[in-house]
């Protein structure tokens, strides 16, 4: 880059804004974070990058701070990482994700329509706008159909970043990401559940950090999940925030479909999980109803062949491999006493 270009991120606190901080970081950005206020703060996935990025205090349910930000800092690359981000929740609480999910997206638009209009704008859609659609195999050109309140939430986000392509001639792009991990994915999603069960089992921690439902994750050496034969397709975090990336240079703007393009069930993982610390997952996995969904979305998987073809994105680690990282990273936190951070 011959000057500093400024990449403002929403979300920046989360497993794929933490990456991409670090990514632009190296390409030489200045990078602009948006971080809620809260009284007890915690940043454990960007910790390390204190100094090196800055972080602006703000909301997404807020339009007054996002404009103020975007009009202070005039960012050449905006990435809206920012929502309601956990489909298991949003039954619970679909107006918040509404609110979040849905109308955050606009409120960001909106900033950068009256104040950075040639800012370019990455919108992190999900594959659950596919959530209902009876077809294995999904690509950009597949009938969208979202079949919960998050899938709808981001579906809404989907269409206005395209909206605001074609009324304004903003570049706007959005990448539908399959399911991605790392050793930063939130603790309540399935993968993280089970490396940090098999790590602490197999260290015999006695004060294991709580479930989704404010229990401990083991109670009377069981993990407790729901539905065993989910199936998913699992990338790597770290690859996938490049993808962000590659999107938002090219001549012109578009969506991409950014997966693996394999399947695995939540007993796979659970069997690579416990097998890596040299346990029998069947010894302490338990299904439980309480941990079951109203709706699961279809079985799919990801044809990422656009983003290969035009982005030169491929994925790299295999599932088995990014288990085996996230169980040796869970591992390492509870030995070094810091469980949460990587
Ligand atoms: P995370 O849950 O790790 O991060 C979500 C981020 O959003 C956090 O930084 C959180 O801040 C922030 N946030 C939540 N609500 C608000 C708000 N009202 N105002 C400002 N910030 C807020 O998500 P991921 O990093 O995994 O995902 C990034 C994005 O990609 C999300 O939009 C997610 O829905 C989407 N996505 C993720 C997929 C995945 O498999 N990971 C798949 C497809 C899409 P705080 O720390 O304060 O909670
Ligand atoms: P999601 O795809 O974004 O909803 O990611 P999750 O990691 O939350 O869920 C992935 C799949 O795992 C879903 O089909 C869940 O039904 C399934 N699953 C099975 N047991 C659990 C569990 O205990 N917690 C979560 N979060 N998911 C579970």
């Amino acid at each position: 880059m011959s000057r500093k270009e400024t990449a403002f991120i929403t979300g920046i606190t989360g497993q794929d804004g933490s990456y991409l901080a670090e990514f632009l970081l190296d390409k030489g950005y200045e990078v602009v974070g948006l971080t809620r206020r809260t009284t007890h703060q915690r940043f454990e996935n960007i910790e390390h990058l204190a100094g090196k990025i800055i972080l602006e205090f703000g909301d997404l349910m807020d339009p007054e701070t996002i404009e103020h930000i975007v009009a202070e800092y005039k960012p050449s690359e905006v990435y809206n990482l920012a929502a309601q981000s956990v489909p298991a929740d949003s039954w619970k609480h679909p107006m918040v994700t509404g609110e979040i999910t849905a109308l955050g997206t606009v409120r960001v638009l909106e900033a950068l329509r009256k104040h950075k209009p040639d800012a370019r704008f990455y919108q992190a859609t999900s594959r659950e706008i596919y959530g209902g659609v009876k077809q294995e195999v999904i690509d950009e050109q597949s009938p969208v159909f979202a079949n919960n309140p998050y899938g709808i939430a981001k579906l809404y986000s989907h269409l206005m970043t395209l909206n605001y392509r074609d009324s304004y001639d903003m570049y706007t792009a959005s990448g539908i990401l399959f399911n991605h991990e790392s050793p930063r994915r939130g603790l309540h999603f399935v993968t993280r559940k089970v490396t940090s069960a098999a790590a602490a089992i197999k260290l015999g921690i006695t004060n294991p950090p709580l479930n989704e439902r404010g229990r401990p994750l083991i109670e009377s050496g069981k993990l407790r999940l729901g539905n065993l034969e989910a199936m998913r397709d699992w990338g790597y975090a770290k690859e996938y925030v490049v993808a962000m990336w590659m999107m938002l240079q090219q001549d012109r703007p578009e969506d991409y479909v950014i997966a693996t393009n394999t399947m695995y069930s939540v007993q796979d993982l659970c069997q690579l999980a416990f097998g890596h610390v040299g346990l029998d997952w069947r010894d302490h996995v338990e299904s439980d109803t309480r941990f079951m969904r109203p709706t699961e979305i279809e079985v799919q998987r990801g044809d990422y062949s656009k983003a290969q073809r035009q982005l030169g994105w491929e994925p790299k680690t295999s599932f088995p491999e990014l288990v085996r990282l996230m169980v040796d990273a869970d591992v390492e936190r509870f030995k070094g006493g810091s469980f949460q951070t990587e």
